[in-house]
């Protein structure tokens, strides 16, 4: 086949969404700082559109809060730079609670801990009556059941999806970043010594390049095709166990919706907007429309008020899709899939749990927004942990396995390895960590993104 070469750029930035976008920004940034460049030596792409992927439609949540230490110190760096513009931004940091049963209390210490030694900022709760006297003095109908410890952190919250992103499209635009919608990439090109990559098929032609950086959320394991990259991989465990054959790539469906009553009914009780809420719990879930029993296992949701959505917004825990990933239909994405968007039953069991944990929410199932379709893919990699390296020589695949609109720093971090500087923050998270057993450690919360 002939192909037209129609564009050409230094650095080619795959996917226009938090993390193509900060990555282009940051870069543009450092390019010029050193002398190196400048943002007109970059460009981004983008087979639909700015936040046309996961971003566009991530409830936008911002939290410290992970197990993994590798995975707390990388989010603290992140909350920096949303802390560092809140307007451009749109980002609100009104906090962040994980509100624990006595099966996760342990960990959930240990996170605390672990918060205090790198100085973010977060207070701690232990025990049924202070925990339930803490959350009573935040929220006077404070009524869910089985919690015994709190983690408050102080810093995080959420930010507006599809606003942050045109925030950081716009900062890198200013920069000289040329932005490209509706160029979708087909294949790549190799260099006839190396393996490297020389230029991007597309379907508006050829792109020629000298480096590619992949952010394309959910259709990573698309791209990992094209790139000839390995459908499965060998594993060793924690234990030296290794585990031959196993899948790289697998989707989990999240599950969000809004309630739409008026942001406004949820506030503390001195009248601030409040923290995000995080509730994790093996407490009995009861339907509030009928009294039966949902689930005796445990569960967990998170909500926040937020006027964006219009209405009490969040979701709950996902459900892994057991379809083979190279036949999950990945388009149209989002609300627009016909597949991966949620259902009455999602309904009933979010709003019961918003009922479970606020006398505010009972009875007010009728109020849920049904017209407006919510949910969507995320694709994961065998540890649920993102991997963050270079493959080919000269391609940086950012494929975050779903942790990724809070991480707007990674962008940051992937530029100054661009520029030639490793990054502490993300050694923790390259692909050979699988072949060498250099595992995260796994929490006991019922998310897999905990
Ligand atoms: C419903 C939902 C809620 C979420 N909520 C949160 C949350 O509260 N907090 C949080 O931290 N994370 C959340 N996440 C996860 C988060 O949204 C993702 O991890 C993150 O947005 C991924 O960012 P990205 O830049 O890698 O990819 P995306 O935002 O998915 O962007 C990828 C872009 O690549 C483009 N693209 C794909 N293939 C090609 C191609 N072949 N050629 C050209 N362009 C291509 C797409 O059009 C898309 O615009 C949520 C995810 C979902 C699905």
């Amino acid at each position: 086949m002939t192909v037209r070469t129609t564009k050409a750029a230094k650095y080619a930035i795959i996917g226009a969404g938090i993390h193509g976008l900060s990555t282009a920004y940051h870069l543009a940034q450092m390019l010029k700082a050193t002398g190196r460049g400048s943002g007109e030596d970059i460009l981004v792409i983008d087979k639909t559109s700015i936040g046309g992927g996961a971003s566009g439609i991530a409830c936008g949540v911002v939290r410290n809060n992970y197990y993994q230490p590798a995975m707390r110190e990388l989010m603290a760096h992140s909350v920096e730079v949303w802390e560092s513009d809140p307007k451009a931004y749109s980002y609100h940091p009104v906090g962040y609670m994980q509100i624990s049963p006595e099966v996760m209390h342990e960990q959930v210490g240990t996170i605390y801990e672990q918060q205090k030694a790198i100085g973010y900022e977060s207070t701690f709760i232990e025990g049924a009556a202070d925990c339930q006297k803490y959350m009573l003095g935040l929220f006077d109908d404070w009524q869910a059941k089985g919690i015994t410890s709190v983690l408050h952190e102080k810093r995080g919250g959420y930010a507006n999806n599809t606003a942050s992103l045109y925030g950081l499209a716009n900062k890198a635009e200013a920069e000289g970043v040329r932005i490209l919608s509706g160029v979708e990439v087909k294949g790549f090109e190799y260099g006839s010594n190396s393996g490297a990559v020389t230029g991007i098929h597309t379907n508006q032609g050829l792109i020629s390049c000298e480096v590619v950086v992949v952010g394309v959320g959910p259709w990573v394991i698309k791209i990992w095709d094209m790139l000839d990259l390995p459908r499965a991989i060998n594993i060793k465990d924690l234990n030296g166990d290794v585990h031959e054959n196993v899948p790289m790539w697998k989707f989990w469906c999240l599950e969000e919706g809004t309630l739409g009553v008026d942001p406004n009914m949820h506030k503390t009780n001195d009248g601030k907007m409040p923290p995000v809420i995080h509730v994790d719990t093996d407490a009995p879930l009861y339907s509030d429309v009928d009294g039966s029993l949902i689930t005796d296992k445990l569960w967990g949701l998170y909500y926040k008020p937020d006027f964006n959505f219009g209405g009490i917004q969040g979701g709950a825990s996902p459900y892994k899709v057991e379809q083979d990933p190279y036949d999950v239909a990945l388009d149209p994405y989002g609300p627009d899939s016909p597949d991966f968007i949620v259902g009455d039953d999602f309904i009933h069991m979010w709003c019961s749990m918003l009922a479970h944990c606020q006398k505010r929410f009972e009875g007010k199932i009728g109020l849920y927004k049904h017209k407006e379709k919510s949910g969507g893919l995320g694709c994961f990699t065998p540890d649920n942990f993102p991997v963050f390296d270079t493959f080919r020589e000269n391609v940086y695949v950012i494929a975050d396995s779903n942790h990724g609109y809070k991480m707007i720093g990674v962008g940051k971090l992937v530029a100054q390895e661009l520029m030639g500087e490793r990054s502490r923050l993300l050694e923790p998270f390259r692909f050979g960590r699988f072949a060498k057993g250099e595992l995260h450690p796994t929490s006991h919360s019922p998310f897999p993104w905990s």
